[in-house]
């Protein structure tokens, strides 16, 4: 991936930042998005010294509708870009009824909207020209109903469906897209709501550098799906042909006979 120019959202920290140190150290030019500025400056600098790659700054916050655009233009008009890396995202303090729902609204505009803009014109423009890269992160939430917000685990859900069937339109344009389903891992995204990630099962808590090289090892490999954790793929793949197993009969012009 040397000489390519990834763009990543939520670079600040965590995950992100993971994924700007790595690709990095590969020799991609970067250019990193979050709120803070300041923590994005200091990142771009050390990698830059560290790497001699270009890494410019562009602080936004994506729930913001005249942010979103201006990063938006950036990832159609500069044409250097070659992948995205559409990370950012958040969670919300307790489950979904009793959780906040103005913190609902600007978790769902995050997760939701602006990664499904940054989605939409990174397949306009990585089509038009038969190349490019796309990663969607999501996470192992978006197979859950048993536990967690609801709400998070439904915008990872639309992240998952959202990148299946971007896969599907981009088959034959040349372009990777890869879901990411991280598990438990270690970043900030706790301590923002209050939790301590210490608090967590140490034996199911990745570290975010591993979990980052797995993810970059299966973009590399050409994987559509990648769940770090999960060592035997073979129980994906029964997952998805049990789903496949359902789908003749999903859509009939009878109701069936236990309605009759
Ligand atoms: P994190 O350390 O909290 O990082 C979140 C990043 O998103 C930060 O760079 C933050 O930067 C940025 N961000 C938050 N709100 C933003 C906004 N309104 N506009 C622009 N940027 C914003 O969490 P993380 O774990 O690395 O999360 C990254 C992704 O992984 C998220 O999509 C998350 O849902 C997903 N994920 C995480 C886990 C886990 O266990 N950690 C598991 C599965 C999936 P600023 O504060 O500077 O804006």
């Amino acid at each position: 991936m040397s000489h390519q120019l990834a763009l990543i959202t939520g670079a600040s920290s965590g995950i992100g930042a993971t994924y700007a140190k790595q690709l990095a150290a590969r020799g991609n030019d970067l250019i990193l998005v979050a709120r803070d500025a300041a923590r994005l400056s200091a990142l771009a600098q050390s990698l830059h010294e560290a790497h001699g790659v270009e890494v410019s700054v562009l602080a936004a916050d994506l729930t913001r509708h005249e942010d979103l655009a201006r990063i938006d233009s950036e990832l159609r008009n500069n044409t250097r870009i070659t992948t995205l890396i559409n990370n950012a995202g958040m969670t919300v303090e307790g489950e979904f009824i009793d959780a906040s729902i103005d913190q609902t609204q600007t978790m769902l505009t995050l997760n939701v909207v602006a990664l499904t803009q940054l989605s939409h014109t990174a397949a306009q423009v990585f089509r038009s020209r038969n190349a490019g890269t796309i990663v969607n992160v999501a996470s192992v939430l978006a197979l859950v109903n048993e536990q967690a917000n609801g709400a998070y685990n439904a915008t990872k859900a639309f992240v998952l469906s959202l990148t299946r069937n971007m896969q599907r339109e981009l088959a034959g344009h040349n372009v990777r897209v890869q879901a990411l389903l991280p598990g438990l891992t270690r970043t900030e995204i706790f301590q923002r709501t209050g939790r301590s990630v210490d608090d967590l099962p140490a034996e199911m808590v990745m570290e975010v550098d591993d979990l980052v090289a797995a993810a970059l090892r299966g973009l590399d490999d050409g994987e559509a799906i990648t769940i770090p954790s999960v060592e035997d793929m073979g129980l994906w793949h029964s997952f998805e042909q049990a789903r496949g197993a359902i789908l003749p009969f999903i859509s009939l012009n009878k109701p069936a006979t236990r309605y009759r």
